[in-house]
């Protein structure tokens, strides 16, 4: 672990396993709820200096740690392939994405501006002015493990905050590498803390309960983020959410099909479907059903799972026993209700593939408002295609769901596009885009899927607080 610019063991170490071959590929340290209260000790004591540093020297670190990042962009996109399991050109992609939030954050430091505001009488004058939050927890998922850690330590020190951060516990070792680079870009000690464990439940009630924690940030389930909000509650914490999805993909008849379901499977098996912005009910009009789900079909067998260090995968392992289980039994329940399978709908036992946790990408058809599939997040290589008949259905069939992160609309009729644009009831839509996120664009949910926004200008004002001065003079 890293608290206060030391690397310490924890009480013992913990294994940390390659999802695509079974194989143990390090061992991470186990910190517990006292490593937890140090690393807030040294955030504590950190922040009265990091706070008042000032932006430039604030941003030159950041930007320090982004060029380290990108020099070591392979190193770190290897490790990930043997921790997480992506292939080596997606991990490659990532770490290019977590190191934008380096570079953005460091050119934002130095944007946090204030106000003078006007006021009615003669002799006052009001100032705003932006301070840091204080000590911030954050808590990370697997499914993007570098990326989603730059975009939470990023701003926070951007901002001026110190911050105790816990990577999810299949990932610790890409938390790792991150951390030896913000040490390497000279953070000051206590500045940036890492607590790695097998078991968070201790740590993040830690986090959420320790009266100095001024704001805790979490990505990850919707049940862990409602349960951390509501501990966090009682000390009326800063919370950020970035929670689950159950994006909507809804192609129109005025779309060119052929392109709509290229677009398709590509943001579908992204992460082998293992991300909350992935499609996860894909909505298509019935005059253009055809030819959208035979090239749909085409490019969903085309896929090739396997080891990501395979220059030929195209799809990785699931994470997890878990995550194959949930898969296979909501494809199962699809079947039973009357789905149609084109391709898939198994777990890959061949070749090796049986060592690991492999799923074969999937296109179902006919899927219903009855199966599992249209109401849960299914975190897998799946794609449920539903038919519809007018924009009106489409667009409640769309919202009628408790998350509200990304969602995905193909039309060449802009009239259309603006009103399903405005009409969606999510935080992202891509219309005729399958990536609409960025370092420099706001990422975030509505509804189950959370609260705050990530990324953008937007992403630091969830570290800043605002501070009123009222002057008589
Ligand atoms: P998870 O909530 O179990 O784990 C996420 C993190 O929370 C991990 O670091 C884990 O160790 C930690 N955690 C788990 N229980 C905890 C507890 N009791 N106290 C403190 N920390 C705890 O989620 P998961 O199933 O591993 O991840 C997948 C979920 O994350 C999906 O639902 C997905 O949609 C969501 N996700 C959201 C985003 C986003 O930006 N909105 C990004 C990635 C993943």
């Amino acid at each position: 672990m890293y608290i206060n610019g030391q690397w310490q063991p924890g009480a013992g170490d913990f294994a940390v396993f390659n999802p695509a071959s079974g194989e143990r590929i390090g061992l991470a340290p186990e910190g517990g709820a006292d490593d937890a209260r140090a690393a807030i000790d040294a955030a504590c004591a950190a922040f009265p200096a990091w706070a008042a540093a000032g932006a430039y020297e604030r941003s030159a670190k950041l930007y320090r740690a982004w060029e380290l990042m990108m020099a070591k962009r392979e190193e770190l996109a290897r490790l990930m392939t043997a921790e997480q399991g992506k292939p080596l050109r997606m991990a490659l992609t990532e770490v290019k994405y977590a190191a934008d939030f380096l570079l953005w954050f460091a050119e934002e430091a130095k944007r946090v501006y204030g106000e003078i505001i006007p006021s009615a009488r003669a002799d006052q004058r009001f100032l705003v002015r932006r301070e840091p939050v204080g000590v911030v927890c954050a808590i990370t998922p697997w499914n993007y493990p570098v990326s989603m850690i730059t975009r939470k330590v990023a701003p926070a020190l951007a901002a001026g905050c110190t911050i105790v951060l816990k990577p999810a516990e299949s990932t610790p070792l890409c938390a790792m590498a991150v951390f030896r680079i913000l040490e390497e870009a000279g953070i000051p000690a206590g500045v940036a803390n890492l607590v790695t464990t097998s078991a968070p439940a201790p740590v993040g009630e830690v986090f959420c309960t320790d009266p100095r924690v001024r704001k805790l940030s979490f990505t990850g389930s919707t049940e862990v983020g409602r349960m951390l909000y509501q501990r966090a509650a009682a000390q009326f914490k800063r919370v950020s959410l970035e929670l689950g999805g159950h994006a909507p993909f809804i192609v129109f008849e005025d779309a060119d099909p052929v392109h709509a379901a290229k677009g398709a499977a590509a943001v579908k098996f992204l992460n082998t479907g293992q991300a909350c912005i992935s499609p996860n009910r894909i909505f298509v009009q019935r005059s253009i059903a055809e030819p959208f789900l035979r090239t749909l079909e085409a490019r969903v067998a085309a896929q090739r799972a396997g080891d990501g260090m395979d220059d030929k995968s195209t799809v990785g392992p699931l994470f997890s026993q878990r995550a194959i289980d949930k898969v296979e039994a909501q494809v199962q329940d699809a079947l039973a209700l009357g789905a149609t399978l084109h391709t898939g709908g198994k777990r890959l036992t061949e070749g090796g593939l049986e060592r690991g946790f492999f799923y074969a990408p999937t296109l179902l058809s006919a899927v219903t408002p009855a199966m599992r599939i249209y109401r849960e997040e299914t975190f897998g290589p799946v794609a449920p295609v539903i038919l519809f008949d007018t924009e009106q259905e489409a667009l409640a069939m769309a919202n009628d769901t408790h998350y509200g992160l990304a969602s995905y609309v193909y039309t060449q009729n802009l009239a259309r596009a603006m009103r399903m644009f405005e009409g969606l009831q999510f935080g992202m839509v891509g219309i005729n885009d399958i990536n609409p996120t960025s370092a420099a664009a706001p990422f975030g949910g509505i509804k189950d899927s959370g609260l705050g926004r990530e990324g953008a200008r937007q992403g630091i004002e969830e570290y800043l607080e605002t501070k009123l001065g009222g002057f008589s003079i």
